[in-house]
């Protein structure tokens, strides 16, 4: 056997969490959002679990050129649109539809020879203040790209700013349907917080991400909202250590034994994308029990506390994330969210696919 760290990537949990996705939204399209390889997940993997889907989501147009080579037929969107004209004769080959934010990318698509025109989804900036064209700029900005024989306008998008805290979504919302004939056209709102929390977003598109792999959006725990996690990431224990009180372990000597603890030492350190902010008291599960982390987390290893846990030892099974053990908890206690623990899973650790 090789060094014993594995991410599982339970594709029923992906399936039940999309049909999470459909329920909450019946009405809606729902653009599966796959970006990042799909958080972490795999994109040709995810895309491929998911035939139900109405269309994905992703930021480069590789990815939807990879995408389509791999026989996936379904509405593929650029969420930031392209970045230089010369993407243009792919999205248009290859029926790929982009943002369009910016009055320099409508200028792109005025000025290229296209074969077949591209969709667009024209993105409105109401109040993130990232991308996208104001309410007021939006007239104009629709009146060129309709008159551009390159362009087929599709929907008209934008993207909540703080869709998973309460009233996050009303003054955006406002903004919205300020624009001129907003109706005129379908909409893409909600991400997953909104699509959980306002299903008053929720319109012609969804655009869900992080709920797919079972991870919340908001600061509800995800399996409140019926979710369960894809990713496990799970490694072994390689050596255990007998503390004596007074001693310290790892670099930094962060922890002190103040009585004599068993020290699990286990193959996942932050090279592997496991955070090395986690402080000690960091949840894991040894054996499928309820352990801590303790002291620093190292390149390729960190610590863990057997103290209470005389059954285990070299060989047991260390769960870092995800079955029995939330990724949104572990990322709580390093200071960040779900999203970039999953985004991190470094390329250097093993796949397998369950179920
Ligand atoms: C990433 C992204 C989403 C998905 O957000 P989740 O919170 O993961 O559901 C939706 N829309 C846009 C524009 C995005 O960039």
């Amino acid at each position: 056997m090789s060094r014993p760290i594995l991410a599982r990537i339970d594709l029923a949990a992906l399936r039940h969490n999309y049909h999470v996705v459909r329920q909450a939204t019946s009405h809606s399209k729902i653009l599966a959002v796959i970006k990042a390889n799909a958080y972490g997940h795999g994109m040709l993997r995810v895309a491929q679990a998911l035939p139900e889907a109405d269309g994905f989501a992703v930021l480069a147009v590789e990815e939807g050129v990879a995408l389509r080579n791999a026989g996936i037929r379904q509405a593929i969107l650029m969420l930031e649109g392209f970045f230089d004209a010369s993407e243009l004769p792919a999205l248009a080959a290859h029926s790929i539809s982009t943002a369009v934010h910016s009055i320099e990318q409508v200028e792109m698509l005025e000025k290229t020879a296209l074969p077949q025109p591209v969709s667009v989804f024209l993105k409105l900036n109401t109040g993130m203040n990232r991308l996208g064209f104001r309410p007021e700029a939006a007239p104009a900005a629709l009146a060129r790209l309709r008159a551009c024989p390159n362009v087929n306008v599709l929907a008209l998008m934008t993207h909540f700013a703080s869709a998973d805290e309460p009233h996050g979504i009303d003054f955006q919302m406002t903004a919205f349907q300020s624009v001129a004939d907003v109706d005129k056209w379908p909409h893409s709102l909600a991400n997953s917080a909104a699509t959980l929390e306002y299903p008053c977003t929720q319109q012609d598109w969804v655009r869900a991400g992080i709920m797919l792999y079972g991870a919340s959006p908001t600061e509800k725990p995800a399996a409140a909202y019926g979710l369960e996690p894809v990713m496990t990431l799970e490694s072994h224990i390689i050596a255990v250590q007998d503390v004596r009180p007074g001693e310290t372990i790892g670099y930094g000597r962060t922890f002190r034994a103040d009585r004599p603890m068993r020290a699990g030492i286990v193959a996942c350190g932050y090279a592997d994308g496991y955070p090395r902010h986690a402080p000690t008291g960091t949840p894991v599960r040894v054996n499928g029990q309820p352990s801590r982390l303790l002291g620093r987390v190292s390149m390729d290893m960190l610590c863990v506390d057997l103290t209470e846990l005389p059954d285990a030892g070299v060989a047991s099974k260390v769960t870092l994330w995800g079955e029995g053990l939330p990724v949104d908890i572990v990322a709580k206690s390093a200071g960040t969210i779900g999203y970039e623990l999953l985004c991190a899973l470094a390329p250097r650790v093993p796949v397998i696919e369950v179920n």
